[in-house]
């Protein structure tokens, strides 16, 4: 089968390097091209946006593929959707590969909120001294706090307007826990802002801040479109691609 992964993620890499070396499976990743040291999986690979649905939709018929996996981040809401349009509209399977979200413990007091203008209204009234760690996109939203203290953690310096007090730490996870705290005891951090990201690679964050008693601002994720079908991990993506090849003519 001819299979696109759009990509972005360890899951999507994963599943990528497993995909690949099934017998008749021809795999293609695909990359946004944000980050500008990408790890890239193993096989084919292509890079940069293809013009929103209707470029996906060409895409998808020019270069024949057959089924797709919509393996990116759970915030990168935008292609989710525009592959559910993309392969509907051309009727071609598509399954979207989700780890699920962090859980709180009994004793967390996470806030949850909707999205990032909710976060930053949330943020200013909990402490002085905040742990931005959403990613390099979305920073603008908090650019206009002038009270709160930043330490703002990405991978590639964020684009466009920072709140006007802030430290930029450039960092690739996964991170340990010991080190989440050192890090935070030594920027005297009393407030995390997250996205509802889920997995273990980033999750350290959030034991060190329980083991602190920093309040968690909790992200929630854009929803996926109603009729999608989703796979929590790549054991059971991997399943469902063998499945889809079983049931081909
Ligand atoms: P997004 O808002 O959902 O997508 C914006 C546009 O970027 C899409 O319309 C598409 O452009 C292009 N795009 C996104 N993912 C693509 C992919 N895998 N291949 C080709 N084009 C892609 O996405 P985002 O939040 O900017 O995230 C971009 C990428 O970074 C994703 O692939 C995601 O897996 C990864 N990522 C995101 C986050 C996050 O927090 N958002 C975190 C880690 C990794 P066109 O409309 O032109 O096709």
């Amino acid at each position: 089968m001819r299979i696109l992964i759009l990509g972005g993620t360890r899951e999507a890499r994963e599943l990528a390097h497993i995909a690949s070396g099934e017998r008749g499976n021809d795999v293609v990743s695909s990359l946004a091209g944000r980050v500008r040291d990408p790890l890239l999986p193993e096989g084919a690979v292509r890079i940069g946006g293809f013009g929103g649905v209707d470029g996906l939709r060409e895409w998808l018929v020019a270069n024949a593929i057959e089924v797709v996996i919509d393996a990116t981040h759970p915030f990168a809401g935008t292609i989710s959707a525009n592959a559910a349009a993309a392969a509907a509209s051309v009727d071609l399977p598509l399954l979207h590969l989700r780890r699920p979200g962090w859980s709180e413990g009994p004793e967390d007091a996470w806030l949850r909120v909707p999205d990032l203008d909710a976060a930053a209204a949330t943020v200013a009234g909990l402490g002085d001294r905040v742990f931005l760690t959403i990613g390099r996109q979305g920073v603008g939203a908090f650019a206009g706090l002038t009270e709160p203290w930043f330490l703002i953690r990405a991978i590639d310096p964020p684009d466009g307007d920072l709140p006007p007090h802030h430290e930029l730490l450039l960092a690739r996870g996964p991170f340990a826990v010991d080190d989440e705290s050192r890090l935070m005891a030594s920027h005297r951090i009393n407030v995390l802002v997250t996205k509802d990201s889920g997995g273990d690679q980033t999750a350290a964050k959030l034991v060190a801040a329980h083991a602190a008693g920093i309040p968690v601002v909790m992200i929630d994720r854009p929803a996926l479109p109603a009729e999608a079908i989703v796979a929590q991990n790549v054991r059971d993506a991997r399943e469902w691609l063998r499945a889809q090849a079983a049931s081909r003519p």
